[in-house]
């Protein structure tokens, strides 16, 4: 007989932009668990000048994707050290490929994912973010100029170390980041769709106040349109609240 399954398994999907580092920060800050960042881990390869973050970095330069048995092999052996332990993937998957090596790694051991929150943006909101976006690469911490400043100006809030702008945050790389979005990381969304019972779709910028009732259910895939972080962040918490309701509170904050 199984005990009852509460472990946090959860994606955190979207365009590039859409504010998936940004939202996973902030639900950190409420609740214990585990991210792994896709985006992170490549460039903590890159820094350490590993083979994978040679070869990465040159895909990132110029907005391509990774292969997905490479992608597979780093974020899967991550998951499977987590354990039971709770955890939220950012950035992967990102193709249909690594949706299904996923879906069966995670299958076979009785662990599918249990809830895919996919960020949606529209498109001319996203561009005007990335160029205000200031990055601490060490930690992956995330800042706007207009919306999240930095405490200090140019500095980390945390460890007071210098801010950069990511090497592919520009509008010739993200053209390309948006157009790869489109081909490779909307059939995936389709597929999630599809593994859902029903898709439950949220306007964060019409519903202003999160309906726990909506969020209840056992259904895979949850959309939340918005224009900021901070409109989706109150639907995004009530959601993760109610399908998660053993997570711990954060430790430190
Ligand atoms: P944002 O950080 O704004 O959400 P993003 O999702 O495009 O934007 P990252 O997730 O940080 O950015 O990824 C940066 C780059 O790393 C991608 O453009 C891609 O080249 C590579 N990359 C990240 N995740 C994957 C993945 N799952 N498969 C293949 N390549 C990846
Ligand atoms: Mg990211």
């Amino acid at each position: 007989r199984r005990v009852s399954d509460d472990q946090m398994r959860m994606l955190i999907v979207g365009s590039p932009g859409s504010g998936k580092g940004t939202q996973s920060t902030r639900l950190l800050k409420h609740y214990d668990f585990s991210v792994l960042s896709a985006g992170d881990v490549l460039r903590s390869h890159i820094q350490r000048k590993t083979d994978i973050g040679q070869r990465a970095d040159a895909v990132i330069k110029q907005g391509g994707l990774m292969p997905d048995q490479v992608m597979m092999d780093l974020i899967g052996a991550e998951v499977k050290t987590l354990g039971s332990a709770d955890w939220l993937l950012d950035g992967f998957p990102r193709t249909l490929g690594q949706a299904q090596m996923l879906d069966e790694m995670l299958d076979a051991q009785a662990k599918p994912l249990r809830l895919v929150v996919n960020l949606d943006v529209p498109e001319d909101v996203i561009l005007d973010r990335i160029l205000q976006r200031w990055t601490h690469l060490p930690s992956g911490r995330v800042y706007n100029l207009s919306y999240n400043p930095p405490k200090v100006e140019g500095k980390d809030d945390i460890t007071g170390e210098p801010l950069s702008k990511r090497e592919d945050d520009n509008v010739e790389t993200f053209g390309k980041r948006l157009k790869s979005f489109h081909a490779q990381t909307e059939p995936m969304l389709e597929h999630y769709r599809q593994k859902s019972g029903s898709v439950i779709d949220i306007d964060c910028r019409t519903q202003t106040s999160p309906d726990a009732s909506k969020t209840s259910s056992q259904d895979l895939f949850v959309n939340l349109r918005g224009d900021t972080s901070n409109q989706i962040w109150p639907h995004l918490v009530a959601i993760v609240q109610s399908r998660f309701p053993a997570l711990k509170p954060a430790s430190s904050s």
